[in-house]
């Protein structure tokens, strides 16, 4: 669908395609279950959520160096533009290459090259938000802070949190996501997805989100929305994410149209889209059947961005060049 879009809601490692990834193994000398790129794509296939693990470690075990960081933001931000994308907020789970020994400054000085290089090819502005990991040590969450805050101004905007929400109590991450804020990066956790509304809620008082990956659990609290709602809250949502995660057992049971309903900002993402089998034009053309607007979902996108007011006007101009009111229309008021 050609209208412009805002994706606020992937992960970098769950967006590489399999054709990438051979070739990233073959650069770098890397091991892969499998011997052939077909063999490869056929591995990549969505079966359940413990192969999705297994897929995410073959992946991100073959990335090693700044240029593979690069390549992966500029290829998605590519991907991304062909369905329409003017702006990503990307997540990047910098735990795992923390325990390889891979540094954080090779790993954002790559992540942040990739930036320029994709405005410069693509058009596409990115900003990237790493997560922490609620399994990891606390310690390494916070390393990745201190390590991220020098990239403030090259587009590393904001701290995210992933994993199991059940894993680590959320209040063990106040302190961490206190100084990411104090440093100038947003919280942008993922709550209310395989917890209910009581994780959206913590993120929201305990972590200072500005924004919630997911989030559409707040539905079943009514007090909970009409809060999201008056402090402009976005939610982003993933339809696909969510039937492979089974967190929802059919499209037809996803309260998508009930979020839509309610007012509540949401965006539409792909989450993983090169795990879960899905794509940017793939999971709107899910939310426009469940009765999404698509200058809503860009508005949202407006709102819950987190890289800033300069940012925030250039979307602005996007959305007033392609919804502009209809001079007909402006006679008729
Ligand atoms: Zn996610």
């Amino acid at each position: 669908m050609s209208y412009p879009k805002i994706e606020l809601h992937v992960h970098l490692e769950g967006a590489i395609r399999p054709a990438t990834l051979f070739s990233l193994a073959e650069k770098n000398g890397a091991a892969l279950p499998v011997a052939t790129l077909e063999e490869l794509e056929r591995f990549y296939e969505f079966s359940d959520f413990n192969h999705f693990i297994d897929v995410w470690n073959v992946t991100t075990d073959v990335l090693y160096d700044a240029d593979d960081f690069r390549r992966v933001v500029v290829d998605y931000a590519a991907e991304a533009a062909s369905f329409g994308a003017v702006y990503l907020e990307a997540i990047v789970s910098p735990g795992q290459y923390y325990t390889r020994g891979i540094e954080g400054r090779e790993l954002f000085e790559g992540f942040t090259d990739g930036i320029q290089q994709a405005r410069e090819e693509t058009g596409v502005e990115v900003r990237i938000t790493p997560d922490l990991d609620r399994n990891r040590p606390i310690e390494v969450s916070r390393q990745i802070v201190l390590d991220a805050i020098p990239f403030r101004d090259r587009g590393i905007v904001g701290i995210g949190l992933g994993g199991r929400e059940r894993a680590n109590p959320t209040s063990m991450f106040t302190e961490v996501f206190a100084l990411a804020r104090d440093a100038g990066l947003a919280a942008v956790p993922h709550a209310g997805e395989d917890d209910g509304p009581r994780s959206v809620r913590e993120a929201i008082d305990l972590l200072g989100a500005s924004r919630i990956r997911h989030g559409f659990r707040a539905i079943e609290d009514s007090h909970l929305i009409a809060e999201l709602i008056e402090r402009r809250i976005v939610l982003d949502v993933c339809p696909t994410s969510n039937l492979r995660t089974k967190v929802v057992a059919h499209i037809d049971d996803h309260p998508l149209a009930d979020l839509i309903a309610s007012g509540v900002g949401i965006t539409i993402n792909t989450d993983d889209p090169a795990m879960f089998g899905t794509d940017l034009g793939t999971e709107h053309e899910v939310a426009r059947a469940a009765g999404a607007d698509a200058h809503a979902l860009f508005q949202a996108g407006i709102d819950g961005q987190v890289a800033g007011d300069e940012i925030g006007a250039w979307l602005e101009c996007i959305a007033a060049d392609h919804w502009a009111v209809a001079p007909q229309a402006e006679v008729a008021r």
